[in-house]
C-alpha cells in the first residue's frame, strides 16, 4: 500500500468520525399543533364538548390544556424551537390561564388564517377523535356530530385527522403525532403509516362510553410521544391525495329542534386543497 493511499484512508476515516460526532442539524424548528376537544384525556360525553362555558365544558377544556402542555413540553425536549397551537374545536376550548410556556396560542373565530403555512416543519394533532361511524370511537364524528356528516375523497372515507393532513400537505407539512382514543390512533396509522407517532389517552367502549386512562399516565405518555415524534420527523411524509379530488359528502338534514331528517348526498370536485372545508 502506498503512503498516499494510507494517508487517503486516514482522511476518510477522520471525515466519517467528524460526521458521526457532529450534532445533527436542527431541521425541525417550527411545529404547528391543531387541537380538538373530543379526544382529550377525561372527555367522553357530548355534554362536555357541545355546551360552551358550562361547568363540565370548562372542566373538559382544563383537561385539554393539560394534554397540550404535556405535548408542548415534549416537543421542546425533542428540539422544537417554535410552536403554534391552534384552537380547533368549533366553540373554542382554550383557557389562557393554563397556557404552558414555550408556545403561542391562537384562538377565536373567525380568523384571517390558521397559522399553518409552508414555514411549518410538521403538524401535530392533539385531542382528536375517530371519523363518524367508528364503533369504538369516543365522540366520533366528522365535522358535525349532530348532522352526522361523512366525507369521501377519491373514494376513501376520511375523518378530521385526514382532512387536517390533506390541507397541511398543500404546504408540504407532514403529520408527526396524533393523540386521542385508541380508535383515533388506529385511524392515524392507517392513513399516515407507521412513522407518525400516536398516543392513546382512553379506549372507547361506545360513542359516549370509555375506559379512561389516568391523567398522570396520559400526560407522561404525551410528553414521551411528542419527544419521539420530533425524532421521527425526518421519516414522516405529507399525506397526499391526487388532484382534482373526487369528493362525496353525506349528512342528515336537521329541523329547527335538531331532529334528524332526510339523508342528503353531494358529489363534486375539489381543485385546490385549501378549499377542502368549503365542500
Ligand atoms: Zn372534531
Amino acid at each position: 500500500m502506498s503512503a498516499r493511499l494510507v494517508l487517503h484512508g486516514v482522511c476518510v476515516g477522520l471525515l466519517f468520525a467528524a460526521l458521526a460526532g457532529a450534532p445533527t442539524p436542527a431541521k425541525a424548528q417550527k411545529i404547528y399543533i391543531e387541537t380538538d376537544l373530543e379526544g382529550a384525556s377525561g372527555v367522553y360525553k357530548f355534554s362536555q364538548t357541545r355546551e360552551k362555558d358550562t361547568p363540565p365544558n370548562i372542566e373538559a377544556c382544563e383537561f385539554l390544556m393539560g394534554d397540550i402542555a404535556a405535548v408542548v413540553r415534549g416537543l421542546r425536549a425533542g428540539g422544537a424551537k417554535e410552536i403554534i397551537v391552534s384552537d380547533g374545536h368549533g366553540s373554542q376550548a382554550f383557557l389562557p390561564r393554563l397556557m404552558e410556556p414555550g408556545a403561542k396560542y391562537v384562538t377565536g373565530k373567525p380568523r384571517p388564517s390558521s397559522g399553518l403555512d409552508e414555514t411549518c416543519d410538521a403538524i401535530v394533532m392533539v385531542g382528536c377523535h375517530a371519523m363518524m361511524g367508528t364503533p369504538d370511537g369516543v365522540l366520533c364524528h366528522t365535522q358535525s356530530s349532530k348532522s352526522e356528516n361523512r366525507y369521501w375523497y377519491n373514494g376513501v372515507e376520511t375523518g378530521e385527522i385526514g382532512q387536517s393532513a390533506i390541507v397541511a400537505s398543500y404546504y408540504g407539512v407532514p403529520p408527526i403525532l396524533v393523540t386521542g382514543d385508541e380508535a383515533t390512533c388506529r385511524e392515524t396509522k392507517k392513513f399516515f403509516g407507521e412513522h407518525c407517532v400516536t398516543v392513546a389517552v382512553k379506549r372507547g367502549l361506545a360513542r359516549e362510553a370509555a375506559e379512561l386512562y389516568p391523567f398522570e399516565e396520559t400526560r407522561k405518555a404525551l410528553f414521551e410521544g411528542a419527544k419521539r415524534a420530533m425524532a421521527e420527523l425526518p421519516n414522516c411524509k405529507p399525506y397526499q391525495v391526487k388532484l382534482p379530488i373526487q369528493a362525496k359528502k353525506e349528512w342528515y338534514e336537521l329541523d329547527a329542534k335538531g331532529v334528524k331528517g332526510k339523508l342528503m348526498t353531494r358529489e363534486g370536485e375539489i381543485l385546490d386543497l385549501r378549499d377542502l372545508y368549503k365542500f
